[in-house]
């Protein structure tokens, strides 16, 4: 299995485990056994992200820009801006009248408004599950309520999603901060997320919203998005066997950073996340005989193969697969982008791993 193949998970076999890449550790240690999480990697969101900057990178003669990182991973950012991509902060970093793509974290109204304001072609590769976040946010701020969006300040999503009504959404980072909120009319609040967030947190987090607020409405369907949960379930699920749990992802990627904090709650003994093997540390592995193994939505399975491949060096060759979700999710390239494929006569078609195509709008 070459790197190519293992890149673009949504249109490729997803994850056989064959070990690639060089090993250069010279201490293995034990039989050890590797539990590797399904599902991990590569959600139906970042796909189409990525495969949208890819597929814009074949078909336009010009220049891709890309505000921010179009998904929260060191080494995809890295690929795309080697294949042509240019990343940029803020659209006023554009020349007028280019083309830009929009992250899979979605954007305020206000960004949209600068990209008018130059003029700029956009291609929108929000994930359509934070659009529903946005739709919600929008629609209860229209009914005039107090909305509550528990999430990370500062993180693109929920500056993106908080854009959406400034003046409606307050956020509320953790249980520790519901003493802070302060509402207009307790009987008219309601409670959204950010989708990446630990579903345990969220929840107590909404239990002590709902202690001071007991009319608190619930969203009309969970936030928390069905890719983040999956990865809790199954890393749950391996946690408790695991004397240390691997969770391969960057450090600004918060799917990543809840799946560690979650091995740890369910049981694991320890707990790393990492961008790549060369983070592993010597000292992480002292008596270590089972070892976890997951990733976050937005790593490709090539970073997974290269740590099941050093883990081997390390004399924990036995991988045991431990399923507790089967995903079949795949969303259709961005709108703008396969209108300008289709005049072009080119097919906007993608490609399930089981050989089904993808045809829903997103
Ligand atoms: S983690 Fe969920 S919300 Fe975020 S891009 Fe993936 S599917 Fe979409």
């Amino acid at each position: 299995m070459d790197a190519a193949a293992l890149w673009r998970v949504g249109e490729s076999s997803p994850t056989p485990v064959h070990p690639v890449g060089p090993c250069s550790y010279d201490g293995a240690v034990s039989n050890g056994t590797v539990l590797l999480a399904e599902p991990r990697g590569y959600c139906a969101g970042v796909d189409r992200a990525v495969v949208a900057v890819e597929r814009a990178l074949e078909h336009y003669d010009e220049t891709v820009y890309v505000r921010h990182e179009i998904v929260h991973n060191k080494f995809v950012v890295d690929r795309l801006r080697e294949q042509g991509a240019v990343f940029v902060k803020e659209v006023d970093e554009v020349p007028e009248g280019s083309l830009v793509i929009f992250s899979a974290h979605g954007i305020s109204p206000k960004v949209r408004e600068m990209a008018e304001e130059r003029n700029l072609r956009t291609i929108d590769a929000t994930c359509p599950l934070v659009t529903k976040v946005h739709k919600e946010a929008v629609r209860f701020a229209r009914e005039d309520y107090d909305i509550l969006l528990v999430g990370h300040t500062g993180h693109e999503e929920v500056e993106g999603t908080a854009g959406e009504a400034p003046d409606h959404v307050q956020v509320v980072n953790s249980p520790d901060a519901v003493g802070d909120v302060t509402v207009r009319d307790p009987e008219k609040v309601v409670w959204l997320s950010q989708t990446t967030l630990s579903v345990d947190e969220t929840m107590e987090t909404v239990d002590k919203l709902r202690e001071r607020f007991p009319q608190l409405q619930a969203p009309p369907s969970d936030d928390i998005c069905y890719a983040t949960q999956n990865r809790q379930v199954a890393v749950k699920k391996i946690a408790p066997q695991s004397d240390l749990v691997l969770v391969v992802g960057s450090p600004n990627s918060s799917n990543s950073v809840r799946l560690m904090e979650v091995a740890l709650e369910a049981g694991a003994k320890a707990s790393h996340r990492i961008d790549s093997v060369v983070e592993l540390q010597e000292e992480w592995f002292e008596g270590v005989e089972t070892v976890g193994v997951t990733s976050g939505a937005s790593v490709p399975e090539i970073l997974v193969q290269q740590l099941l491949a050093e883990l081997a060096e390390r004399g924990y060759g036995a991988v045991e697969p431990v399923r507790t979700a089967t995903e079949d999710l795949m969303f259709s390239l961005p709108r703008e982008l396969r209108q300008s494929m289709k005049e072009k006569g080119e097919s906007d078609r993608r490609q399930r791993p089981s050989g089904r195509h993808a045809t829903a709008e997103s």
